[in-house]
């Protein structure tokens, strides 16, 4: 079913190979090296992002109804919502490290909706993932790829998700991880996963930003394998939170697609998801991506409004930890998906990330504070006439309530054991 990959001839150009889909493999975005797809390395020496290009070369009807066929019961893929798109993830056969993940719902609220502006709206749950956030769609396939690459140690810095997810599959494939976190700075949910997995959690004196430099750095020195989304298989599973949206949609794109935005390789996956869905002919237009990120937080937002011509670095500060990321990684990948689906970058402020939360948690269904950056975005662009009324739209939830159990508005009401108490608060309510 794999096509193996071969080693390009003299004068191929990344151009070429682009333009043959069924070579798959690793290429440099800045320097246009080429590496097979099962390298254990995955960080170019010219300081360049590798992206993974395609594996099988089925397409169009026949690959959606392989996709769909697969709803009804998938051994193979052991029914989970990222192997079931695995023409278009990771080449080569053996054992998955999987939970299963994926299968996410979308849900429709008729009280969001109005809240945001827009009648046609859904809210696709990535905290419904197995640790809790959409991470797990990119850990399955990475983790899957550096045990068939004999890694030994899997390491990553992260603001919280990223840890917790590593955590659970290092567990599960039992190869032992090293997580980097910035210290005070991680959701207490997070740090209990990453811990209660058996990671071992560096806790660093600095930010985000210096914890992805030094375990950059430790992973081409001291072998271990990188889990951040620099390893381009991270960005290969995540792509599947579109394609099982578009899927779930019988394969209609919507108008717009709200991500919360940090270090973009989710905004970098989801325009190559879009890009690679057009090319291999499951859709047949390119929804709009609306990268949302946190005012205190927000390089892209200021690149975007410079036209991308200028990169920025910030310190970051926002409630929206998820998303507390002063200079992105992915930036260039993540421009070239805004660009290439007309896509627009938004800055919220915590206030109305606060706002977008309370909303979200009030329609029963819930999410960590950075997930309401899509939806606090949303209402933004609709007051602000970029995002018309009747356009549709799917936001995304990138992580579940639990995971920053502290963010509350509310508060527990203390009262004595007594009835009355009782009744005084109940005549309170009514
Ligand atoms: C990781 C994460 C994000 C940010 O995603 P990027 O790919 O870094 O832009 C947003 N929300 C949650 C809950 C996350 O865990
Ligand atoms: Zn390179």
């Amino acid at each position: 079913m794999w096509r193996k990959w071969t080693p390009p001839g003299p004068g191929s150009s990344h151009e070429r190979m682009r333009r043959a889909p069924d070579v798959s493999g690793l290429v440099c975005g800045t320097c246009g090296l080429r590496l097979p797809a099962g390298s254990p390395r995955l960080q170019c020496a010219c300081g360049g992002l590798l992206e993974a290009q395609p594996s099988s070369s089925l397409r169009g009807r026949r690959l959606r109804a392989a996709f769909d066929r697969r709803l009804a019961g998938d051994p193979a893929g052991q029914g989970s919502g990222v192997w079931r798109f695995r023409e278009l993830l990771l080449p080569g056969r053996g054992a998955l490290v999987s939970h299963p993940e994926g299968n996410t719902n979308l849900y429709r609220r008729d009280a969001v909706s109005r809240w945001a502006g827009v009648a046609d709206l859904a809210l696709k749950h990535e905290g419904e993932n197995p640790t809790g956030s959409f991470k797990d769609r990119g850990m399955t396939v990475a983790v899957t790829q550096a045990v068939r690459a004999g890694a030994t140690a899997l390491a990553c810095a992260s603001t919280g998700n990223t840890s917790a997810s590593l955590a659970a599959y290092a567990a599960q494939a039992g190869v032992p991880a090293l997580v980097f976190i910035p210290r005070a700075k991680v959701a207490p949910g997070k740090l209990a996963q990453a811990l209660c997995y058996g990671a071992h959690v560096l806790e660093v004196r600095a930010d985000f930003d210096e914890c992805l430099r030094l375990v950059r750095e430790a992973s081409s020195e001291l072998g271990l394998t990188l889990l951040n989304s620099v390893n381009p298989w991270r960005i290969e599973g995540q792509k599947t939170i579109v394609l099982e949206m578009l899927q779930q949609r019988g394969w209609e794109p919507p108008d717009w697609i709200m991500v919360p935005a940090g270090n973009l390789g989710n905004t970098a996956a989801f325009g190559k998801a879009l890009v690679e869905a057009r090319e291999r002919g499951l859709i047949s237009r390119l929804p709009r991506i609306a990268a949302i990120q946190a005012a205190g937080a927000a390089p892209f937002y200021h690149s975007f409004r410079a036209g991308f011509r200028r990169r920025f670095r910030v310190r970051a500060e926002t409630v929206a930890t998820a998303i507390r990321i002063g200079d992105p990684v992915s930036y260039e990948r993540a421009a070239r998906a805004i660009r290439q689906t007309r896509g627009v970058v938004a800055a919220v402020s915590d206030r109305e990330i606060l706002a977008a939360k309370a909303v979200i948690d009030g329609a029963g269904i819930g999410c960590e504070p950075a997930s309401a950056a899509s939806l606090a975005g949303l209402r933004q662009l609709v007051r602000r006439g970029i995002v018309g009324r009747r356009d549709s739209v799917v936001a995304v939830l990138t992580g579940h309530l639990l995971k920053d159990p502290h963010v509350t508005r509310a508060k527990p009401v203390p009262i004595a054991p007594r009835l009355a108490e009782v009744e005084r608060i109940l005549k309170g309510i009514r």
